[in-house]
């Protein structure tokens, strides 16, 4: 049998996943995490990649190939782009090469949010399922979309990017510059602000005990997100939409929210035709989902869809 190792590169965790197929279903071998140490600059973390890939080789004889998540944008190259919360110069940076040469296995680098969606996708939350988008709701909102097993990437590795339609003309200015993005309209600091809190969890604590402004935040935040996900509905018709992040995870106040503004809103079919289901693999779901990126890379992308 062969084994996959996934590496889920965030500002603080590298998170660690190692996945094999058992008969028609994948299961998680092994998952651990150990601090990015960002602040030293991007050639130590690369080498850290590469130590922990090395690692697991040694750990697990029949590794077949290696997935990285990146949260940011890079070229088909390996090169980074833009890592908007990782300290240091990333840019043209060579991120793949290394963990690479460190095990000579197949490995493929992948957004981190596209990660997070494969891996709910084919082992989570949307198990079994074959047409599935993914939002994924933190500083930043992350997003994918799976097609029978596939992570959809477009032309250009940019499909999927869910929460940077543009739903409201004169809205506020995206992280990525365009106004009027769904982002900013539904991240975790708009929760928090408009529920006059710290933090999202802590308006969703206030939900919880029936403060109104908080309501009345999560009510408006899922207004945005309805208009978002109608709009996918047209698009993918999909069975399954999951929402991911440490709010839409802590709850049914949001989802529920965001189900009855959908229901109001959609009206080509029902919205409750489609399941709106919260994220199920919870802190490794990215590292699992890198894994099978590289699983699909090495070539095992037969059956990728469990029956059970
Ligand atoms: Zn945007």
């Amino acid at each position: 049998m062969s084994k996959f190792l996934g590496l889920d590169l965030g500002g603080t965790n590298i998170k660690v996943a190692v996945i094999e197929k058992v008969g028609n279903t994948w299961k998680v071998m092994n998952e651990e995490d150990v601090p990015t140490e960002a602040d030293k600059g991007p050639a130590h973390v690369v080498s850290r990649l590469a130590e922990i890939a090395g690692k697991k080789q040694k750990e697990f004889s029949d590794l077949s190939g290696v997935g990285v998540a990146v949260p940011g944008l890079f070229n088909s190259d390996g090169t980074i782009e833009l890592f908007p919360n990782l300290p240091g110069a990333w840019q043209g940076f060579q991120a793949l090469e290394p963990i690479k040469s460190a095990t000579k296995l197949p490995t493929a680098i992948i957004n981190d949010a596209r990660a997070f969606t494969l891996g709910e996708a084919i082992m989570g939350a949307a198990l079994g399922k074959r047409t599935v988008a993914c939002l994924v709701i933190g500083t930043g909102v992350g997003g994918g979309v799976v097609i029978d097993g596939k992570i959809q990437l477009g032309a250009n590795g940019a499909a999927g990017e869910i929460a940077h339609q543009i739903i409201k003309f004169d809205g506020p200015m995206c992280g990525c510059g365009a106004r009027g993005c769904a982002e900013p309209l539904t991240n975790s600091s708009a929760i928090a602000k408009l529920a006059g809190t710290k933090t999202a969890e802590e308006a969703y604590k206030n939900a919880v005990a029936g403060d109104e402004m908080a309501l009345a935040a999560f009510k408006e935040v899922a207004y945005w997100i309805s208009i978002t996900l109608t709009n996918i509905m047209v698009v993918l018709a999909p069975d399954t939409i999951i929402i991911g992040g440490g709010v839409a995870q802590s709850g049914d106040i949001l989802l529920n929210e965001i189900r009855s503004a959908m229901h109001e809103r959609a009206h080509l079919y029902p919205a409750s035709d489609i399941n709106i289901v919260p994220a199920t693999l919870g802190f490794y779901a990215g590292s699992i989902g890198a894994a099978l990126y590289g699983a699909i890379t090495a070539g095992a992308q037969l059956s990728l869809i469990s029956t059970t």
